[in-house]
């Protein structure tokens, strides 16, 4: 999800109670940024969660990942049904310190172990049902009862704690920090979602990665380039070249001074290529499908420049174009990401910032700067 403009959603809640900092640091108060208006986000006090009910854990939060949809939300988005002001955050990692009863977890391999105190997770930030069709087959990000999305439509990660339905909570695997945990849950498992399961990234295939130096676009060269694909990625400058070459990008293209799609067809020697991965939208989408190869698929999770386009539909079919749009991921697509992690194909981070920096980083990635992922420390 990281780069989508996310869908309206009409997830009513009750706001949490907040007050001015407290004058001594009680336990029951704890720290929270709370969205408040456009472009505005408060360090406050909240008050703690209490012990977590029956199938509830607690986690107490350690890194966040911040992502192009923390942008959106900062910015305001009018199409957005949400009340502020909310807690921001979409994804992070943290580690138990309560555990309710009946509480086993989402996905491992011993999946009757339940989590206990001290476990590090991450968690699942769409608020599914657990019931539905869609989430019954694991299709999570197909819920039909979806109450919205963590830290964009309902209150999200960035607190000192919180509780969570143990369904949605992932056990960390031993050996991946918090920090790049914190990328499993958007930012590692929307690539894996729209390469693996919606575009079928076979080894040996071509792909391009559009916009390589961002969170998601670094983390598509490095698994497509796991699984032995041949990777051409566009990027803005060139010192984002010379990175992304080094993350083992094959051919690397600046956008800014070459005309990526007759790149492409010279790259591939006039065959095109296997998969397009999008997130940018207008600006190159037409563009991407030209990049195609017959019977190619391009699968876009994001547009950050702009909503609209039009395409041509005689060259959709007679190439036998396949397009798949992608929003977030299901459960086990963060189980793969954090196996993934472990294995030693871990996020490229860009910055981490304190709490206090959260807005700081939003700039940083909205300025397009940014080469990997930007984490916020607890
Ligand atoms: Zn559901």
């Amino acid at each position: 999800m990281s780069d989508a403009a996310p869908p309206a959603l009409g997830g009513e809640r009750e706001a949490p109670t907040r007050s001015p900092p407290a004058r001594s640091g009680a336990d029951a108060r704890i720290r929270a940024l709370s969205l408040v208006g456009d472009r505005k986000i408060e360090l406050v006090e909240i008050a703690a969660p209490a012990a977590p009910a029956a199938g509830e854990v607690q986690i107490a939060i350690k890194a966040i990942g911040l992502n192009h949809i923390d942008v959106w939300g900062w910015r305001g988005m009018a199409f957005a049904k949400r009340k502020l002001p909310l807690i921001v955050g979409v994804e992070a990692a943290g580690e138990i310190v309560a555990v309710g009863p009946s509480s086993a977890p989402a996905v491992t391999a011993a999946s009757s172990e339940a989590f206990k105190v001290g476990d590090p997770v991450v968690a699942y930030g769409g608020l599914t049902c657990g019931t539905c069709k869609a989430c019954r087959e694991g299709r999570d990000n197909l819920c039909e009862n979806v109450a919205g999305v963590m830290g964009f439509h309902v209150d999200g990660f960035a607190r000192d704690r919180l509780n969570m339905p143990a369904r949605l909570a992932v056990p960390v695997p031993a050996g991946v920090s918090f920090r790049d945990a914190a990328c499993a849950p958007v930012a590692f498992s929307t690539v894996q979602h729209m390469l693996f399961d919606n575009a079928k990234l076979e080894p040996g295939e071509t792909v391009l990665v559009q916009a390589g130096g961002s969170g998601i676009g670094t983390a598509a060269i490095k698994m497509a380039k796991a699984i032995g694909c041949t990777v051409i990625t566009t990027v803005g400058d060139d010192e984002k070249a010379a990175k992304a070459k080094a993350l083992g990008a094959d051919h690397v293209i600046n956008y800014r001074t070459e005309r990526f799609e007759s790149v492409v067809r010279k790259l591939t020697a006039k065959k095109g290529v296997d998969v397009a991965f999008e997130h940018v939208g207008p600006d190159t989408f037409n563009g991407s499908l030209l990049c195609l190869k017959r019977g190619g698929r391009l699968v876009t999770c994001g547009s950050t420049s702009g909503q609209s386009t039009t395409i041509n539909l005689f060259q959709l079919y007679l190439q036998q174009y396949r397009i798949f749009g992608s929003f977030g991921a299901s459960i086990r697509n963060i189980g793969e990401s954090l196996a993934k992690m472990a294995s030693g194909l871990t996020p490229v981070i860009d910055t981490e910032v304190a709490l206090a920096d959260f807005e700081r980083g939003l700039a940083r990635l909205e300025s397009r700067k940014v080469f990997g992922k930007i984490i916020v420390n607890f």
